[in-house]
């Protein structure tokens, strides 16, 4: 169990799932928890049980199907009704069913949402607080209060708010996190609030979200003025702009300010599970997340690149393996002679000198044509052993491909694609029929390597990007084919380009192909 402390405290099962276009099921907060166990956060809020259904379900499925190795599982609710006792109040008994080893309780602490929102009186608001912690207290449950609306309410009524705090803590909350509900606050008020609300004695915790573009920092300044509990959610979901970056303010209050939260081990893995649950969430991860995002490290200049191959250090805040990232060199037509080599030494090959100016002559005439190998490591990759290796020995060659697409009166359009390929020292003819022209083209490949090659079952189209680059005077517009293709153990991309979509699409096929078959350790004859 990690330390009691300081709290690491997630909130992406509750408070980040508001996020817009973010739908998690039952079996997806399951997974989403134990990826963030695996990070070796403290504190999983896993929804509102009795008010939803399925965050009822997940915390009953929670006590069977989760083996938290780090992490405590908090139930999220509100004090109980105004006139009814705690003891009789439905949703709260909710709280207590869930198993929850800690409930998390918000609480008006602004005069007047108090009012206004909950129309009720400020005396019985605090008679609310007071009576549910110490039911849940007496009932066995480790309580928080999470006092919503806490800054805003400060600026509104001091002495309203600040006695929220101390209801709470004299009736047994363990911690009182303040909450900037609007998300309107900037660090330097905001740690004034938290010094004043420090003077109840209570310990303090800290909800932030991102309105304007300071919940990590407000986060930070939250620690500096004396909280030792952080609340965040994964990646920076959140509804609006997002709550505070969990994984952001872990990484800086361990790595920047000594703070031990997480094992060294995990932090390490900060990247791999950013990005794991962003396969969950089906949000297209940030590729400039700090941290972790895939170009958190990545440089472009071919200045830097020079200076960075004699120091690294030079030009990274801090050891990208620390959260398991790395420093990927970015391939363009910016980058000199010294990315390339630095490229071609992360992917393992040494690059001669004479190889190195060929490899960045290639690149650069190619990106020319409308190449882009930043978004295309693995056609990167083929063109480096392609240069290192001089006549690259292949797994296939290709004789010819022919699509048609053809629409039947009153039918869906359907593609029929043969193509006539050589390997291993045949001949092969095979078709492919599929909804789409690269869709029937891949089912014909297919259809003609998996005998010989059988791995390329595992292997799947995963992403298909277009776009269309305008020609320059007097020329043709051309276009430019991204695709994205998985096996079990990882995902790569290529890129064709060409005036027709489908030899561009093709293009990038081929070494999609290729590349899996590499990856699955066939070295090609
Ligand atoms: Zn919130």
């Amino acid at each position: 169990m990690a330390d009691d402390r300081f709290h690491v405290y997630d909130t992406t099962l509750r408070d980040g799932a508001q996020q817009e276009g973010l739908n998690l099921t039952v079996a997806d907060k399951l997974t989403v928890a134990r990826h963030l166990d695996g990070l070796g956060v403290g504190f999983i809020e896993g929804g509102w049980p009795g008010a939803n259904p399925k965050d009822t379900e997940f915390f009953r499925r929670a006590r069977t199907e989760l083996d938290l190795k780090h992490a405590q599982l908090a139930a999220f609710g509100a004090t109980r009704r105004a006139g009814v006792k705690a003891a009789d109040d439905p949703l709260v008994a909710a709280l207590r069913e869930s198993g929850a080893p800690v409930v998390t309780l918000v609480a008006k602490s602004h005069d007047r949402h108090v009012e206004l929102a909950l129309r009720t009186t400020l005396t019985e608001n605090l008679a609310m607080i007071r009576d549910t912690v110490s039911h849940l207290r007496a009932e066995g449950q480790r309580v928080f209060l999470d006092a919503e609306h806490f800054f805003d309410g400060y600026k509104s009524n001091p002495a309203y708010a600040l006695e929220v705090i101390r209801t709470a803590a004299e009736a047994g909350a363990d911690v009182i996190a303040l909450c900037d509900t609007n998300g309107g606050m900037l660090p330097d008020e905001l740690a004034d609030v938290v010094l004043a609300a420090a003077g109840t004695q209570a310990r303090l915790g800290i909800h932030c979200h991102d309105d304007t573009g300071c919940a990590v920092a407000n986060t930070l300044a939250a620690v500096r003025a004396g909280v030792t509990h952080v609340q965040g959610c994964a990646n920076g979901y959140g509804e609006r702009s997002g709550n505070a970056n969990l994984f952001t303010v872990v990484a800086n209050l361990q790595l920047k300010r000594g703070f031990d939260l997480v094992p060294r081990e995990a932090l390490a893995d900060m990247t791999r599970i950013a990005h794991a649950i962003t396969e969950v969430t089906n949000v297209t991860p940030n590729s400039h997340q700090p941290y972790v995002g895939v170009s958190a490290f990545a440089h472009k200049a071919g200045l830097h690149a020079s200076a960075i191959k004699v120091d690294p250090n030079l030009y990274q805040h801090i050891d990208p393996a620390e959260v398991g990232n790395d420093m990927r060199m970015l391939v363009s037509d910016m980058a000199g002679r010294a990315s390339v080599e630095l490229k071609g030494r992360e992917l393992g090959y040494t690059l001669s000198p004479q190889d190195s100016r060929e490899l960045v002559e290639r690149v650069k005439d190619l990106e020319s044509q409308g190449y882009t190998f930043e978004a295309a490591d693995a056609s990167f990759e083929l063109l480096l052993r392609d240069t290192v290796g001089g006549d690259r020995r292949r797994h296939f060659s290709v004789e010819s491909w022919r699509v048609i697409v053809e629409r039947p009166a009153g039918g869906d359009v359907v593609s029929e694609a043969t193509v006539k390929l050589h390997a291993k020292g045949e001949r092969i003819v095979a078709t492919g029929e599929g909804n789409g022209p690269v869709n029937a083209l891949d089912k014909a490949v297919r259809q003609a390597l998996e005998r010989l090659y059988p791995e390329l079952a595992r292997l799947e189209l995963t992403d298909f990007k277009v776009r269309i680059l305008e020609g320059t005077h007097g020329t043709q517009a051309i276009t430019r084919v991204l695709i994205t293709s998985s096996d079990d153990t990882g995902e790569w991309s290529t890129v064709g380009v060409d005036e027709n979509i489908i030899e561009a699409s093709w293009q990038a096929l081929e070494q999609a192909v290729t590349y899996g078959l590499l990856r699955a350790g066939h070295e090609g004859d």
